[in-house]
């Protein structure tokens, strides 16, 4: 299994191919064409499986429609987070000058799924509300490393709970069961990866996280 970060730039949301026997997106962001071209270079676009969103915001699956399309895959989502995509404002579209961008999700994801990478292993789909609702972080146990979206970002950070369905007592819910994992590499939403000391990188913003309550 190999990881390959793949966003069009710093300013949005990350993007990661799994490449696998059954390989998976991890989010898509917002630029399509970019996102194929860089798929391309690593593999045939029409070998991703799924399409795994950690959450209903924009700037993660403005490009999804797209993507979809030309690599055949399909999309998953949770559940909790479905509510969103019919709203430019909930959904922060409207942020980016977007306007009437929602799809419609393959797959409704709830917690504790596993989604299978056909090489004997899955990514487990830990339930980790407080951004928003239905986020979701991504654990492959065999490798030890977590996809977080916006719940967790490195250096202590955490995700926003002021936007639609956002709840700072859940995130700090989520941030302990995140803790309670073993993790040796951090696949943030935005920022950049990290492997160091990754377990204390998440404690240090569940403690932080808490000071908000
Ligand atoms: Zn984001
Ligand atoms: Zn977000």
């Amino acid at each position: 299994m190999k990881v390959y970060q793949i966003n069009s730039s710093p300013y949005e949301a990350n993007a990661f191919l799994v490449v696998t026997e059954k390989p998976v997106l991890v989010d898509v962001g917002m630029n399509a064409s970019y996102i194929l071209d860089r798929i391309t270079e690593i593999m045939e676009p029409d070998r991703v499986e799924t399409i795994i969103l950690t959450h209903g915001h924009y700037d993660h699956w403005g490009a999804v429609e797209e993507v979809r399309q030309r690599t055949g895959a399909s999309v998953a989502l949770h559940e909790d987070d479905l509510y969103l995509l019919d709203d430019d404002v909930s959904n922060v579209a409207a942020m980016f000058g977007a306007h009437g961008a929602g799809f419609t999700p393959d797959r409704l994801l709830c917690a504790g799924e596993l989604i299978d990478l056909g090489d004997g292993s899955s990514l487990e789909v830990i339930h980790t509300p407080g951004h928003t609702p239905g986020s979701i972080s991504l654990y492959h146990a065999g490798s030890k490393i977590l996809f977080t979206g916006d719940t967790v970002f490195p250096s202590g950070s955490f995700g926003r709970t002021d936007l639609t369905g956002g709840s700072q007592e859940q995130l700090v819910e989520s941030l302990k069961l995140l803790s309670g994992l073993d993790v040796e590499v951090m696949y943030p939403g935005h920022g950049d990866v990290t492997d160091n000391d990754v377990a204390g990188q998440i404690s240090m913003s569940m403690r932080l996280a808490q000071t908000y309550l």
